[in-house]
C-alpha cells in the first residue's frame, strides 16, 4: 500500500483543477479504497465547473462520478471486496433508512454522490462506502473485449437511462423517441431497442445520429432541419407507414437543453410517457394541461438504484449496449485540457480519464 494517491480538485468556478496528494489508507469501517481504472467526464461535472452549479460538499472538491476500478483495501466489514473489479454507483444510498428499506434508494436522504457529496473519481484512488458496489466479472469483460476503464460509463451514462427505460415500461412494439443521443441518449436508444422498442433518434448532430442509424435507430431525424411540429408529423408518417402505434409514444429527453425539452414536450400524444433524463438550469414554458388532455405522464429519475447495476452491466457484456465506440480515453493528467475540449464540443465521445496512461 505504498501507492501515492493524487486527486484533481476544483477550487472555484472555472479555475484550473489542481492535483493534490492525499492519504486514502486505512479506509474507515464499511468503506473501501478503490484504485481508479477510469472515470467518465459527465455533463454534470461541467455544470459544476463552468456554470457554477453548487456541489453539496464545499470546495475544494474532486469531481467525477462515473468510476470503475479495483478494490485494494477495505475497512471493517468490506474485506470481501478486496481484489475485486467494481463499478461505483453514481448515487450511493445508505441502505438503512426508511426510503432505502422501501426500495427507493435513489431518493435516500443520506445518499452520497462521488464528486458532489464526497471526493470523486478524477483521482488515482477513491474512498467510498462498500454498499452498492457492482462487481465485474473480469473474464466476461475480457471476452467482450471491453477495458475496465471504458466500463466506468455504466456508473451513470448507461445506468441512468437504464433506470429511465425500465420505469417507463418499454416493451416489444413500443414507439420510442430519444431526443439527444449524446453521452447518455446514445445508451438510452440502445437500451430501449434491447427492451423491444422501435427507436427514433433526434439530435442536432449528424455525427451522433449516424452512429445509431440502422442498427439501433429505425429512423434518425435532424432537429436543426425540422420545426417541432414537422418533427411530430414526420414521426407520425413514419410510424403509420410501419404499422406502429399513433398513441402512447415513449419520449426520452436526454439533451438537457431548453430547445430539447420544448421539442420533447411537443411530441406528447395520447397516453404518452415523457421521461426527463437530461438536466438543464433553463426553464421552459409549456401547457402542462397537455398531460391531462392526452392522459399522458411525465417521469424523472435521479440516477439508478445499485441493485439494477448488474443487469445494466449484463446488457453491455452481452453486446446489446456497445460502449467502446462511444468513449475515448485520455490521461488523467490532461484533465484541464479534456474539460475544456468537452465544453467546447471538440471531444464528442464520452471522455474517460485514466490515471495510468
Ligand atoms: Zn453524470
Ligand atoms: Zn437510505
Amino acid at each position: 500500500m505504498t501507492d501515492k494517491a493524487v486527486r484533481w480538485v476544483m477550487r472555484g468556478k472555472s479555475e484550473p483543477l489542481v492535483a493534490v496528494d492525499f492519504e486514502p489508507f486505512p479506509p474507515p469501517p464499511g468503506e473501501v479504497v478503490i484504485k481508479v481504472a477510469g472515470c467518465g467526464v459527465c455533463h454534470t461535472d461541467l455544470g459544476y465547473f463552468y456554470d457554477g452549479i453548487r456541489t453539496k460538499h464545499a470546495l475544494p472538491l474532486c469531481l467525477g462520478h462515473e468510476i470503475s476500478g479495483h478494490v485494494i483495501a477495505a475497512g471493517r466489514g468490506g474485506e470481501s471486496w478486496i481484489g475485486k473489479a467494481v463499478i461505483v454507483p453514481a448515487v450511493i444510498p445508505c441502505g438503512q433508512c426508511d426510503t432505502c428499506r422501501r426500495g427507493k434508494a435513489t431518493i435516500c436522504p443520506n445518499q452520497k454522490m462521488p464528486g458532489n457529496d464526497i471526493h470523486g473519481g478524477f483521482a488515482t484512488h477513491i474512498v467510498v462506502p462498500a454498499i452498492g458496489l457492482c462487481p465485474i466479472d473480469e473474464s466476461k469483460l475480457k471476452a467482450a473485449g471491453i477495458s475496465l476503464a471504458d466500463v466506468s460509463v455504466v456508473a451513470d451514462a448507461v445506468t441512468t437511462p437504464y433506470q429511465a427505460v425500465l420505469q417507463s415500461g418499454v416493451r416489444q412494439g413500443d414507439v420510442v423517441v430519444v431526443n439527444g443521443v449524446g453521452g447518455v441518449g446514445g445508451y438510452c436508444a440502445q437500451i430501449a431497442k434491447a427492451f423491444g422498442g422501435t427507436v427514433i433518434a433526434v439530435d442536432v448532430s449528424l455525427e451522433k445520429l449516424s452512429a445509431l442509424a440502422g442498427e439501433t435507430a429505425a429512423l434518425t431525424l435532424n432537429a436543426r432541419e425540422l420545426q417541432p411540429r414537422d418533427l411530430k408529423s414526420t414521426i407520425q408518417a413514419f410510424t403509420k407507414e410501419r404499422g406502429l402505434r399513433q398513441t402512447e409514444w415513449i419520449i426520452f429527453e436526454c439533451s438537457g437543453t431548453k430547445a430539447g425539452q420544448e421539442t420533447a414536450f411537443s411530441l406528447l400524444n395520447h397516453g404518452a410517457t415523457l421521461c426527463v433524463v437530461g438536466f438543464t438550469m433553463d426553464k421552459i414554458e409549456v401547457r402542462l394541461s397537455n398531460l391531462m388532455a392526452f392522459h399522458a405522464r411525465a417521469l424523472g429519475n435521479w440516477g439508478c438504484p445499485p441493485d439494477l447495476y448488474p443487469a445494466a452491466l449484463d446488457l453491455v457484456l452481452q453486446g446489446h449496449v456497445k460502449v467502446t465506440p462511444f468513449v475515448e480515453q485520455h490521461p488523467l493528467d490532461d484533465i484541464n485540457y479534456v474539460f475544456d475540449a468537452v465544453h467546447r464540443g471538440e471531444i464528442k465521445r464520452r471522455a474517460i480519464l485514466v490515471p495510468s496512461i
